[in-house]
């Protein structure tokens, strides 16, 4: 959808949005990091996220197909930038033309910066030459299609020596059709606040975004401050000369620094704030947790998982089984194809497209590159023992590694709550791929377990998944049959199935109570899902991790006897009243 709505919603409620910033890496395997990033940075609820385009229009494919699995799959709004660098007008409207189809309406449009090699910017014999033109053109051709943005430059724009014309040029932009301004880095607020004063002096009404970088590293930051000929404030200079040979410090004052100018702004009144990441996490995160901006921006998650934005999926999806919840895109995949979500029970996973994964293997096809094994290999070792794999899964509880080929983003927060228990567990040999706590009325704006709006309450029943051995699933199953409470399945590739549930059952393990309406149940556990997440749960210790080894070393057969010997099991305590189902876990062995 267009943004517009979103950012109208914000300012009337007076409260300041964000968006990141991310370029299209060069390689598979970064692209396929970024998207785990993304995942992860969506949990700060930024209003949307911005796709670069290429200096030189280098980049093009991979920035539409960036913004349109973002878009799809991640359920974040996308603002896709386009510049008019080496771009005939026919490329332009196909371009258009593509992200109009898959419904990307939000355009930030720029004249570009000239290629890798060139000095200075040429326009295209058939193109455009400056912002304005690309401006005038989308409205001409497309109407209000679009939301537009446009750049604006509060140390004016290098190529241009009197800010005064500058800020003529940004008014001819807006009133050529654009809805925003967003602007180029900069470390001086004062610098900003006059520019935004002369703006407004200009008759421009639109919102003006200031562009924050925060600074990374000191090479980097002098290279695009000198770039963009940034004036910096004397204090910020003296200050980063002396710990300019000391990364970590260097990136701490970037956090710093950027706080107390957004700080500042907010103060100011600026509307949101735009961020430029340089696809990293760290800082940014660091930035908003000290602002206070993303606990009451939490406060807004319709469901306990992040919602697509597309169509039909947006309006009428109110129910995932709970195995996907840490693949959500494999599950969005699976289930591309629906046309019909129904309310308060779970789909039609007689679908015949139910088990199509394709497009999820074509987003992550660096999957298979010698750069990913190896990466993979780094994080994940080369297990020769149970031992070792132990050590992985703990690795992965403690948050000393972010990913497991169940697990495409870090453990969830409310996970981490109960992580001593997980890795305790796992250090058993119960390898845990998905949990949650058992929840009993909380209040559906806490930061960490709430959703759905305001004033309601909401519920779940402790979950755990693990893969186990099938001595060590005996011996759990003697000790929590008899436990009335307790709902299990367990199964082996084989499709060996040991469960006390009622075949074909869909049991609610997260809902919520809200004033004016029905009881929700977006999260269950149902029993014929849960044969399909099998295949695919199975598959991923072979074609994740087992084929990133030769074939006939020992972490490869290592592997390959756990997948054809364990069991995947996941048990409910249906008492989400006082659950103590990770004690009776623990404890088994002993009872
Ligand atoms: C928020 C943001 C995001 C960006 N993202 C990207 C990106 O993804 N990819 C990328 O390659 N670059 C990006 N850039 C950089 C941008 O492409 C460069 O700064 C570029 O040099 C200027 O683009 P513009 O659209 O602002 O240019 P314009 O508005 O065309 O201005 C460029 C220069 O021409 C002058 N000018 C403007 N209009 C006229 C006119 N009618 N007649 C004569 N002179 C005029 C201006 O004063 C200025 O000096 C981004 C910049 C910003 C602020």
């Amino acid at each position: 959808m267009k943004i517009s709505e979103k950012i109208a919603d914000y300012i009337a409620e007076e409260k300041t949005f964000y968006s990141f910033e991310f370029f299209p890496p060069k390689t598979d395997f970064g692209m396929d990091n970024l998207y785990s990033r993304i995942d992860r940075m969506a949990s700060l609820h930024p209003a949307y996220i911005d796709v670069t385009w290429g200096a030189g229009g280098s980049t093009a494919d991979k920035t539409l197909e960036i913004c349109k699995t973002i878009q799809k799959y991640f359920g974040l709004e996308v603002m896709m930038h386009l510049t008019c660098t080496n771009m005939a007008v026919s490329s332009i409207k196909k371009i258009l033309t593509e992200a109009k189809e898959s419904s990307l309406f939000n355009i930030l449009a720029l004249r570009g910066d000239p290629p890798e090699g060139s000095l200075t910017w040429e326009k295209h014999a058939d193109g455009f030459r400056n912002g304005v033109d690309l401006v005038r053109y989308i409205r001409k051709e497309f109407g209000n299609d679009f939301f537009l943005g446009v750049g604006g430059y509060p140390d004016g724009h290098q190529e241009q020596t009197d800010i005064d014309i500058d800020i003529n040029f940004l008014k001819e932009k807006v009133d050529a059709g654009s809805d925003i301004v967003v602007t180029q880095l900069f470390y001086d607020v004062d610098k900003f606040l006059l520019f935004r004063d002369k703006c407004i002096k200009a008759g421009i009404k639109v919102p003006i975004i200031p562009g924050i970088m925060p600074i990374h590293n000191y090479g980097r930051f002098l290279k695009f401050t000198q770039f963009c000929e940034l004036s910096i404030p004397d204090l910020v200079s003296t200050q980063l000369e002396s710990i300019k040979n000391d990364d970590s410090s260097v990136i701490n004052f970037g956090i710093d620094q950027a706080t107390t100018m957004c700080k500042k702004l907010i103060e100011e009144g600026v509307p949101g704030l735009h961020f430029y990441t340089l696809n990293l996490e760290h800082s940014v995160s660091e930035i908003l947790k000290s602002l206070d901006l993303v606990s009451s921006r939490g406060i807004s998650k319709e469901l306990p998982w992040r919602q697509s934005t597309l169509g039909d999926r947006k309006t009428s999806e109110d129910v995932r089984p709970i195995y996907w919840s840490n693949r959500p895109v494999s599950y969005l995949t699976r289930t591309e194809s629906w046309d019909d979500f129904p309310n308060g029970r779970w789909g039609d996973i007689t679908s015949p497209t139910f088990g199509e994964l394709n497009q999820y293997h074509a987003i992550r096809a660096g999957a298979k590159s010698d750069k990913v094994k190896a990466r993979r290999k780094k994080i994940w070792g080369e297990p020769k023992s149970i031992k070792d794999i132990k050590d992985v899964f703990v690795s992965f509880c403690k948050g000393k590694i972010n990913s497991l080929p169940w697990c495409e983003m870090q453990l969830a927060q409310e996970s981490q709550q109960i992580s001593s228990n997980l890795i305790n567990l796992n250090e058993m040999g119960f390898f845990t791929i998905n949990s949650q706590p058992n929840v009993n009325g909380a209040p559906s704006e806490d930061a960490v377990v709430g959703w759905g709006g305001a004033g309601g309450r909401v519920y779940q029943k402790a979950y755990l998944e693990f893969f186990t051995s099938k001595d060590k699933l005996n011996a759990l199953l003697k000790s929590i049959k008899s436990t009335e409470n307790i709902s299990y399945q367990a199964i082996n590739i084989d499709g060996d199935l040991i469960t006390n549930l009622p075949e074909n059952s869909v049991m609610a393990v997260t809902w919520g109570v809200f004033p004016g309406k029905e009881i929700m149940q977006p999260t269950i556990v149902d029993t014929r899902s849960f044969l399909i997440w099998k295949d695919e749960a199975f598959g991923l210790w072979m074609s994740d991790w087992a084929s990133i080894y030769e074939k006939k070393s020992a972490s490869f057969k290592l592997l390959k006897e756990i997948y054809e010997t364990y069991y995947l099991v996941n048990i409910v305590d249906n008492n989400y009243v006082d659950s103590n189902l990770l004690k009776k876990l623990l404890n088994h062995e002993k009872a």
